[in-house]
């Protein structure tokens, strides 16, 4: 046997694997792209070697036999495959055999003369099938299988909605077969991973291994979950012709009542198909769905017919595909990188490889649970996934060429860039009434800001337009501080003098004056954005500006307890207990004063919102205990009955049978038991206490402030501040603040471009007031509009 025969047969056994995986299993082993050149590859050593071919050799073939779960379909006109073209070259050879097959004038081929006419349509990236109508009633559906035999799939198409289980109109053919696409939108797809992932269940590499996994269930329940649709392009057995063209055939389908695509077109000539390529690669990533190129049909079915077939593809379309999205390339390294916040995520480095026209070197790994669930070692083939915008992907390695000195990949134990320890981080979590804490994902370098890669990060978000807003330090300039040991902490950056920034890199007399005045100018931050610039993990700007809102002072936020943080809008444990630990660490505290120390004047600090002392109450911190069984109605019998914290802790069965179930009372015994429990507790009432609580009274707490009981209505347009804001203002004095003027509203205030609310406000004779009269009373009531 010579080396171009071995080769055949070598090449000839893989194909078939990969076939068989993708066709049958929809789990493919190596990319489209792979699949593609080992195909090629074998194509081109038949055509040198035409006595070798034989019929049951991957090229002479379609897909892969039907699965024997399902009972077998034979296709009366067989189901092809199609040819395809990835460069220009190839499509224009395409049309010269086309030209030529139909024996056309030569003037034809050249130009000059009459073009052929193609349509065009995106190649869906799904799976084929075949409906069977008669009679205008759908009775079969099935799969392509191996092009003469599929898998009868009936049942599952049923489920798929836009296909019509009976035909619109009339005029039908008795014996009508359909042929298109099942495939699944980008977003079902992104919606139907994220269900699996929480249920625990199997995720998709791609929406057309969704797609077809989906459909090819023995369970059709499960197909009719997922949210599959199709698209028609053609047809197969007829019992009468419909037209004399495609696009006509593909009309008629639709009058029907059958989906076919909205980018169906007609191209005179062989340079319109490639401008429509161009148009649709352009819009490739705003399509709802994926598509791996476009499939060119010769319009008219008389030449259609003259062209006829080769062994698995007809001689009339080609598929002009667009470059791949998925490739293969090797694993050269894993390497660590530090995030702000510490964590060591871990980076792909990777041998470079063109997916989707763009070069790929690195693709992030997330975090080592990503690693363990690709089972990644290095020197692993892996295949990279570049779709769209979305930063590109390790999807999974290919297990079969993985090389004997493959290594598995460990974190480092100690920091990469700084050596201190990296630590697992940890998950609080919090049910039947006990925390527990597990570790996460996530590993994280202990060096926090002795750490360079954590400082400059810390920086560069310390100084960044939402944050603390210091104009003119770019990411450069702060990694020359950093590594020049002028500035360790963000609180050293209100050390710095004008020598040290003139000689740093691309500063000059007059940017180095603006810097220190930048600087300066940012010495007044509002609460909110100190607490965003710190840098917390976990924390963005929403959270901090809830913080700040709701507990009105820096040191306020500094000692809240996690439990007491859980009170605040959209807190959850995890969260509390990141802003908890990071005041709680030492480093963090000698910053923080540093700062006040040099100069950093918090604005907008104020009171506990009165909304954050409506929402504590004892009942309601008791049902938060989450003590098994006790909800809130329970808790309120509880507080109802034995009033205080204590008494509620040193009571025993008897004293909560009164309040509670059998079962409650023994719960909240067993609760209160753990001593761990009952000090929670304590600190927790305490420090709302502390905070200003008054336990059964928050109304009164309201009622105390100078508008409680008052509602208000603002409307129209304030000038000197958002209508939040003097929301925010109304509230804290203890108004409510309505949407609608009615008898009971007892003052509107009305800015310019103020409507029907101003004239029923004035109808009623109610109290109004202008922007200017209401900043005059806010100013009045002690508060700085
Ligand atoms: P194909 O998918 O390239 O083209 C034919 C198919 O295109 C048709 O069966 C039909 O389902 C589909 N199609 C979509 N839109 C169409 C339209 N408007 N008109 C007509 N048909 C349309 O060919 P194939 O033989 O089904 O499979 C080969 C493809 O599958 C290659 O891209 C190959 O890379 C891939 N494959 C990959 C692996 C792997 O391991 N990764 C294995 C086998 C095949």
């Amino acid at each position: 046997m010579n080396a171009d025969e071995a080769r055949i047969l070598k090449l000839r056994a893989e194909l078939r694997d990969y076939n068989h995986y993708y066709h049958v299993l929809d789990a493919p082993k190596v990319p489209d792209a792979e699949y593609d050149r080992l195909f090629r590859e074998l194509r081109n050593l038949e055509e040198l070697h035409p006595e070798l071919v034989t019929s049951d050799s991957p090229t002479q073939r379609v897909g892969s036999a039907a699965l024997f779960a399902f009972s077998q379909v034979r296709h009366a006109v067989p189901m092809l495959s199609l040819g395809n073209a990835f460069e220009e070259s190839e499509l224009f050879e395409f049309n010269r055999r086309v030209i030529e097959g139909l024996d056309l004038p030569a003037g034809d081929l050249f130009g000059g003369g009459q073009s052929i006419e193609y349509t065009c349509e995106p190649k869906l990236d799904g799976l084929a099938v075949s409906l069977l109508y008669r009679d205008g009633l759908l009775v079969q559906g099935a799969t392509r299988g191996d092009g003469t035999t599929g898998e009868d799939i009936s049942v599952n198409v049923r489920t798929v909605r836009n296909i019509p289980l009976k035909l619109n109109g009339s005029g039908w053919p008795a014996v009508l077969e359909v042929r298109g696409e099942v495939f699944m939108s980008k977003a079902g797809f992104e919606r139907l991973n994220a269900t699996q992932m929480e249920v625990g269940g199997k995720t998709f590499a791609n929406p057309r291994n969704a797609a077809a996994g989906s459909l090819r269930q023995l369970d059709s329940k499960i197909t009719a979950s997922r949210p599959l649709e199709f698209c028609c392009y053609g047809l197969g057995q007829v019992s009468a012709n419909i037209a004399d063209t495609h696009i006509g055939n593909l009309e008629q389908l639709k009058a029907w009542g059958l989906p076919i695509s909205r980018e169906l077109k007609l191209a005179n000539g062989i340079d319109q198909c490639l401008e429509y390529y161009r148009d649709i690669g352009v819009r490739r990533n705003d399509l709802a769905y994926e598509i791996d190129g476009v499939v060119f049909k010769v319009n008219s079915l008389a030449y259609q017919r003259e062209l006829g077939f080769r062994a698995r593809e007809p001689r009339w379309a080609i598929a002009h595909k667009f470059p791949a999205m998925e490739e293969l390339t090797e694993l050269l390294d894993v390497e660590f990188q530090v995030g702000r916040t510490g964590a060591v995520t871990p980076v792909a480095r990777l041998k470079p490889v063109k997916v989707a026209g763009v070069t790929v070197a690195n693709a992030t790994l997330h975090n080592m649970d990503e690693v363990a669930r690709l089972g990644l070692m290095i020197g692993d083939t892996v295949i990279i996934r570049r779709a769209g915008d979305v930063i590109p992907q390790v999807m999974q390695v290919v297990l079969e060429r993985r090389p004997d000195n493959a290594r598995p990949v460990h974190i480092p134990e100690q920091c990469p860039v700084c050596g201190s320890q990296v630590e697992r981080t940890q998950l609080v979590k919090r049910s039947k009434g006990k925390e527990t804490v597990s570790e996460g994902a996530v590993y994280r370098c202990v060096g926090r800001l002795a750490c360079a890669a954590q400082l400059k990060q810390a920086i560069i978000h310390f100084v960044s337009r939402r944050a603390m807003d210091i104009e003119g330090l770019g990411e450069k300039s702060v990694e020359q501080l950093v590594d020049e040991g002028l500035v360790s902490s963000p609180a050293d950056l209100y050390t710095l003098g004008f020598e040290q920034i003139v000689d740093l890199e691309g500063f000059a007399e007059l940017s180095s004056k603006n810097l220190l005045e930048a600087i300066e100018d940012s010495k007044r931050p509002t609460l909110a954005r100190f607490i965003y610039a710190l840098g917390i993990p976990d924390v963005g700007e929403e959270t901090a500006k809830v913080l700040a809102r709701s507990l009105g002072g820096l040191e306020r936020i500094m000692a809240a307890l996690p439990q007491v943080l859980t009170y605040l809008p959209d807190i959850g444990l995890e969260v509390a207990s990141e802003i908890h630990a990071f005041f709680e660490d030492e480093h963090n505290r000698t910053v923080i004063a540093q700062l006040l120390e040099r100069g950093l004047q918090l604005q907008d600090q104020g009171e506990l919102h009165p909304e954050f002392a409506a929402s504590t109450s004892l009942a309601g911190m008791i049902a938060k205990l989450d003590i098994p069984s006790v909800g809130p109605t329970g808790a309120e019998k509880l507080v109802a009955r034995l009033e205080t914290l204590d008494k509620i802790i040193a009571a025993d069965g008897i004293d909560l049978r009164q309040a509670l179930t059998i079962k409650q009372a023994t719960a909240v015994r067993e609760f209160f038991s753990v001593a761990e429990n009952a000090e929670r507790a304590r600190a927790v009432e305490a420090q709302l206490r502390e905070f200003g609580m008054h336990w059964g009274s928050e109304k009164k707490l309201v009622e105390g402030l100078p508008l409680a009981g008052q509602t208000w209505v603002l409307t129209g347009s304030l000038e000197r501040m958002s209508r939040d804001v003097a929301k925010d203002k109304l509230e804290s004095l203890g108004a409510k603040v309505a949407g609608s003027v009615s008898a009971k509203t007892h003052c509107v205030v009305a800015g310019p471009g103020a409507g029907s609310k101003l004239t029923k406000a004035n109808e009623l004779g109610l109290e109004v007031l202008d922007e200017d009269a209401f900043i005059a009373f806010l100013n009045k009531q002690g508060i700085e509009a």
